[in-house]
């Protein structure tokens, strides 16, 4: 029998001091070249299979076990954001106006760690655990170009398995939720064409801002008279340009918004959806407009049967009581791209407390402490599948 709590806290020191290492190097999404050195350094010394340099920085690492069987892939994010720190941790970023504020450091740790546990049992696996270390989850986005140089194939991924901390949820607590969990993201840009002229002579013009202004509010009738109140959308215009002088009349007018949802079908249909209301203010105001959509992230949807298998590792790790099922949340996740290819399942781990800081903010940090418990979770999975019974 397997003691894997043991092994986990033989490894923990050095979980948490990966951890640290890894917040003093910080970087943006796509420049993660230290951080891409470290983490294939670590997996070389551990005796996996190691590919570097996938859709940029992203770092492959191939488990083998002992026995042949199905392949599970464990992912973790490596980019930070461009913020400056303002912890005063000693381990703070050494990188200047990059801080590692989503705990991604942490999502690395976690995976190292249960790389170190899992290779330690590799003759008692039964198939193969791959670890995936992608750039970019901040946006644009690293899992797609992960996914088009391969790394669902050879082997071929069985289930997916992948995690948050969440400064939402009190610490020692793990979030499991079986469906949809994070929203579809996409963003847009609308510029309106309308004809300038003077403040006092409206019926000369075709106000750009007017036109815009009509359309900001046109956009929130979308979703409060033509989408199911039961069904969560959201359309925000987060940015609105228009005019110089209070005499003018602006000829254009420029906005930029996001969209999000956690229906797959909704997601594939808002351009349209925008675009007819767009459209249609525009031509009875006599304005032309030049409308840009551009998709983001899927909806991050679990699969039933992996959420299942998460679960019940995680009551393992933390017991019943911890282990809650969390509010879905209108932020996104690339990770959502390999679930749209393979059943898997995203959770979160609960890093809440008095005093603690959100995600993105300058301030952010967690108890390092709570990194054996994703290590553990992780390991079990893991095990869970790739154990042969004896
Ligand atoms: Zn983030
Ligand atoms: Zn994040």
């Amino acid at each position: 029998m397997i003691d894997i709590r043991d092994l986990i806290s033989k490894e923990s020191e050095k979980t948490v001091a990966t951890r640290r290492d890894l917040h003093r190097i910080p970087e943006t999404a796509f420049n993660e070249q230290k951080t891409s050195v470290f983490v294939a350094e670590r997996l070389r010394s551990l005796g996996l299979e190691v590919r570097t340099g996938v859709a940029g920085t992203g770092v492959v690492g191939l488990l083998r076990g002992g026995n042949p069987g199905p392949t599970v892939m464990l992912r973790a994010d490596m980019d930070a954001l461009p913020m400056a720190e303002a912890t005063g941790l000693p381990f703070a970023s050494t990188h200047e106006g990059v801080m590692h504020a989503c705990g991604h450091d942490g999502h690395m740790a976690m995976a190292l760690g249960a790389a170190a546990v899992l290779a330690s049992l590799r003759e008692q696996l039964s198939g193969s655990v791959k670890f995936v270390f992608q750039p970019a989850e901040e946006g644009p986005g690293g899992a797609r170009p992960m996914i088009d140089e391969g790394v669902l194939k050879d082997p071929d991924v069985d289930i997916c398995v992948g995690c948050h901390l969440w400064p939402g949820m009190p610490e020692g607590y793990v979030g499991v939720k079986s469906g949809p969990l994070m929203a579809a993201m996409d963003r847009f840009d609308l510029t309106i064409l309308g004809q300038g002229g003077h403040g006092a002579m409206p019926h000369l013009c075709v106000d750009a801002l007017e036109v815009g202004t009509q359309v900001v509010s046109a956009l929130q009738r979308l979703v409060s008279r033509k989408m199911d109140p039961l069904s969560p959308n959201v359309v925000t215009v987060g940015s609105f340009h228009s005019g110089s002088t209070f005499n003018v009349i602006p000829s254009t007018a420029e906005l930029a918004g996001t969209t999000r949802t956690f229906d797959r079908e909704i997601w594939l249909s808002w351009p349209e959806r925008m675009e007819t209301v767009i459209r249609g203010v525009c031509e009875a105001m006599g304005a032309e407009y030049d409308f840009r959509y551009a998709q983001g992230y899927p909806p991050t949807i679990n699969d039933k049967q992996v959420a299942a298998e998460v679960h019940a590792c995680a009551v393992a790790a933390v017991g019943e009581n911890y282990v809650v099922e969390p509010a879905s949340t209108m932020g996104g996740e690339d990770m959502a791209f390999y679930l749209e290819q393979v059943p898997g399942c995203f959770f979160f781990i609960g890093i809440g407390g008095e005093g603690r800081a959100p995600l993105h903010n300058a301030a952010f940090d967690f108890d390092d402490g709570i990194l054996d418990t994703g290590v553990e979770i992780l390991c079990r999975v893991v095990l869970g599948r790739l154990s042969s019974p004896d």
